[in-house]
């Protein structure tokens, strides 16, 4: 089912969680230990993140850097139709521009869709990490807009080569990212509405924000949304904070704010233990919020750790 039907035959808010593919050389069997602990809590889809590769430079005897292309955690597609198949729940695979070219990205849509997955969460990419801008790949997209033409194009079924129409086309729910706090690119708020809203006028279906930990600012997005002519579903993206580390780490990352009184709670903390305590206190009161507003969906940053996201759901769903 599409992530949009899951939305319209629920009667309350629902609990669904992001993964992260394993690193390389693990197995399914990680993968399931890690989704297991959730599956009572019935999430109707599970998004799996992509992973593109990072570019590492060695030094060669004859004085040269050579630059190696490797993968930390390859295999969206197939763990998306491994986890579809196992836990009979409809998966939500991420489908980026980078490192991507047009033909690459028709045969991982061709193959989505063969294999009866019916939702993509269409996005730009992070840029890769020894850059400090994003570079699209030769023949490939710069933009979510741009994949996102690629995407409803499929879906009505146009393909690169434009003498074989293919009269079925896909069928895919698509989602896109929102940033309550901004994209980091972009000058203001207001100017990411705008390529937030030309992502909806050109057939995204809802979006899905950018983790935050001050509801008031999913609150005052959702408005400006609404306000914008944005009236697809948005889905709050929650993490809770696991270690002490992560309060300068995300910010960082995620170019988000950690409010002052979460971050004094896990300062005072003696340990990780008592800091991730911190976080599902503060991820429930975040989500309890939330319900009441009516949001369709809780959507929770497993970040490859369910533990936490655990101790949340035990408590609302
Ligand atoms: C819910 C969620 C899930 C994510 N999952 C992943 C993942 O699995 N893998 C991964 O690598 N990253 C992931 N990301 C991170 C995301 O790829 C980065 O935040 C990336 O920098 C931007 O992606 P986007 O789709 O929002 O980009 P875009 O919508 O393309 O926006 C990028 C920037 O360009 C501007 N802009 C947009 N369109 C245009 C245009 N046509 N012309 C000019 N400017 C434009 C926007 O205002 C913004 O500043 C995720 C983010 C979120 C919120």
């Amino acid at each position: 089912m599409k992530v949009t039907e899951h939305f319209q035959n629920a009667d309350k808010t629902q609990f669904t969680f992001e993964i992260l593919p394993p690193l390389k050389g693990e197995n399914l069997q990680v993968l399931y230990e890690h989704i297991d602990p959730l599956m009572e809590f019935k999430p109707p889809f599970i998004d799996v993140t992509y992973h593109r590769e990072e570019y590492v430079y060695k030094h060669r005897d004859n004085g040269l850097l050579e630059k190696i292309s490797t993968r930390k955690r390859p295999g969206t597609v197939g763990i998306c139709a491994a986890i579809q198949n196992h836990y009979k729940v409809d998966t939500v695979p991420h489908l980026i521009c980078g490192g991507f070219n047009k033909e690459e990205t028709e045969n991982a849509l061709i193959d989505l869709h063969f294999l009866g997955i019916h939702n993509v969460l269409v996005l730009r990419g992070d840029c890769v990490k020894t850059e400090s801008r994003f570079v699209p790949e030769p023949g490939g997209h710069s933009y979510a807009t741009e994949l996102l033409q690629q995407v409803v194009g499929m879906n009505n079924g146009c393909y690169l080569d434009d003498e074989q129409i293919n009269t079925n086309g896909t069928d895919f729910c698509i989602g896109v990212a929102g940033y309550p706090e901004k994209h980091s690119d972009a000058p203001n708020l207001k100017a990411d509405l705008r390529w937030l809203k030309k992502k909806i006028e050109m057939g995204a279906d809802y979006v899905v924000t950018q983790m935050f930990f001050d509801n008031q600012k999913y609150f005052d997005f959702v408005r400006l949304c609404r306000s914008e002519g944005i009236n697809v579903p948005i889905i709050p993206g929650l993490k809770p904070l696991t270690t002490k580390s992560q309060l300068t780490i995300l910010p960082g990352i995620f170019h988000i704010d950690i409010p002052c009184d979460l971050a004094d709670a896990v300062e005072a903390c003696a340990d990780n233990k008592a800091a991730a305590q911190v976080g599902v206190e503060w991820a429930i009161q975040q989500s309890k919020e939330l319900m009441e507003f009516g949001v369709p969906c809780l959507h929770y940053y497993s970040m490859g750790k369910s533990g936490s996201v655990r101790k949340v759901a035990e408590a609302l769903f």
